[in-house]
Formats: structure tokens, sequence, C-alpha cells
């Protein structure tokens, strides 16, 4: 999966590493390390051990996609995305049904809205699309 390169690299500084001392912190190998901030792809295990090392989230790194521009509704520019993932605490039914419950709570998400037309576009965390994937609730289309 696509993870956010540029603050792996940011963090990593911060805490004046090379990719050796990564590696270590992290328990993965530093060709994975040389991969990961080059390709700005890794897999979930990898993501999570970078995360502990970094003392990062696991959402922190996740790739920001702000592919909701224009507005596919009405091609206006003025879109606002919410600056972090959150917990969806509504009540009753879970926001997105038999993904919440157990580990994580409910599903994290990350909306967008057009400030001209009111669409809104939710982007789950990562957590809660590998939950999708192996869930039996729900069906591939
Ligand atoms: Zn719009």
């Amino acid at each position: 999966m696509k993870i956010n390169a540029e603050l792996i690299i940011k963090l990593r500084k911060s805490k004046h590493w090379t990719q050796e001392e990564l590696a270590i912190a992290s328990g993965l190998n530093v060709r994975t390390i040389q991969r990961i901030e080059s390709e700005a792809s890794a897999s979930l295990e990898s993501k999570k051990s970078l995360a502990s090392a970094l003392g990062a989230s696991i959402q922190d790194l996740d790739f920001e996609e702000n592919a909701m521009k224009p507005c596919p509704i009405c091609q206006s520019d003025d879109i606002y995305q919410y600056k972090e993932y959150f917990q969806y605490t509504g009540v009753g039914e879970e926001l997105l049904p038999k993904l919440g419950k157990g580990v994580f709570g409910v599903a994290k998400i990350c909306p967008f809205v057009c400030s001209e037309c009111g669409y809104t576009r939710l982007m789950a965390s990562s957590e809660t699309r590998d939950k999708l994937v192996q869930s039996e609730h729900w069906k591939k289309i």
C-alpha cells in the first residue's frame, strides 16, 4: 500500500537516525527501509513497525490522497478536508456497519466536504480497509 515516505524521512531525520538505525529500531532490514523511502510503498506489517519505531500512528503514515479536487459533483475547488482521521462515535449503528466493533472500536474516517454543494466523501483508515477486505458482511462489487 502507498505510504507517506516524506513523513518517514522527516521523522527519521528528526531523530538523527540513519536508515541503518531506523532498520534496527523497527526490526526491518535496511533494504526494506531503502525501498520504502524511495518507492513510498510498504506492507501493513512494515508500516506498523515503522510507526511504532518512529512514534507515529499508522494513520500518520498513510499517503494523503486528496483526489476529491475539483468536486466531482459541481467542479468547485473549494474542498475542505478534516485534518486527521477520527473515530466516529455516533450512537446506534456504526457508520460503516460490522467494521467498527472490536480492537479499533469504531471505523476511523477522514471526511472531505465541498463547501459549494455539500458533497461529502469519507476516507476509511487503512485499518478499516483491511477489516473491510476480510469482513464476511461486506462484498466486493
Ligand atoms: Zn461540490
